[in-house]
């Protein structure tokens, strides 16, 4: 009885396939921006909560100057190679992995995107550099709460 009920929702889908293609189509069409809003509040915690599994305490904040914009930070590998692993998994994977545990964090570090650059050029010229990044909190008024 089962197998025949599967049987027949594939022949009707096979039959009927091209519309239910227009009606998915249709469907995408009508709900694109609540859905695109909705992948992008979802991928934003994704990276919100790879981020605080990497901070110290779960307070996630730049190692280099202090900054807790969340908005600012980035996952940092200290020893570099982070482009490759980001263009060889992609980020979403990466952050996915973090949260899982299946990639291990050691060798990652919070820091805002002026210090990764820093940190960044740091390793390629194999010195420190005459750069100071400064977080002044009380300068910085953000509109989004
Ligand atoms: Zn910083």
């Amino acid at each position: 009885m089962l197998s025949n009920r599967k049987e027949y929702n594939r022949d009707y889908r096979e039959k009927h396939i091209d519309e239910e293609r227009e009606r998915n189509r249709k469907w995408y069409l009508e709900h694109k921006y609540r859905k695109n809003q909705k992948d992008k509040i979802r991928r934003m915690n994704i990276r919100k909560k790879a981020i605080q599994i990497v901070s110290k305490n779960n307070i996630p904040y730049c190692v280099g100057c202090g900054c807790d914009d969340i908005r600012l930070l980035e996952i940092n590998h200290i020893n570099g190679g982070g482009y490759k692993e980001r263009v060889r998994k992609g980020a979403k994977l990466l952050y996915c992995n973090i949260i899982s545990g299946e990639r291990k964090i050691d060798d990652l570090d919070i820091r805002c995107k002026p210090c990764n650059s820093i940190h960044y050029l740091e390793l390629k010229c194999g010195e420190k550099l005459p750069f100071n990044i400064t977080w002044t909190k009380d300068r910085y008024s953000p509109n989004i709460s």
